[in-house]
């Protein structure tokens, strides 16, 4: 994880080379299951399982250990990593 204005060309290029592969990645695992979204035949995606931040507030960082905050974004909540993203 990176502060959005530390990234450089190169690393947007990178990001957009490695979209497919995460998505790829999230679909083999079957998705992820926030909310009401599971499977039709109604088991749970394990893509959620592997999610950085996402629906992580009040837990560690996978990577610097700190706490993942939550915050109110119109209406929806958001996941950050103050070690990380700030
Ligand atoms: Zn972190």
């Amino acid at each position: 994880m990176r502060a959005l204005r530390s990234l450089s060309r190169e690393d947007w290029k990178n990001i957009y080379k490695n979209i497919p592969r995460v998505l790829n990645g999230a679909i083999k695992a079957g998705g992820s299951s926030v909310g009401d979204f599971f499977q039709v035949d109604g088991s749970e995606g394990k893509y959620g399982r592997l999610h950085m931040v996402y629906g992580r507030g009040g837990e560690q960082c996978r990577k610097c250990g700190n706490i993942i905050k939550s915050v109110k974004l119109g209406g929806r909540t958001g996941s950050y990593c103050p070690g990380c993203q700030q």
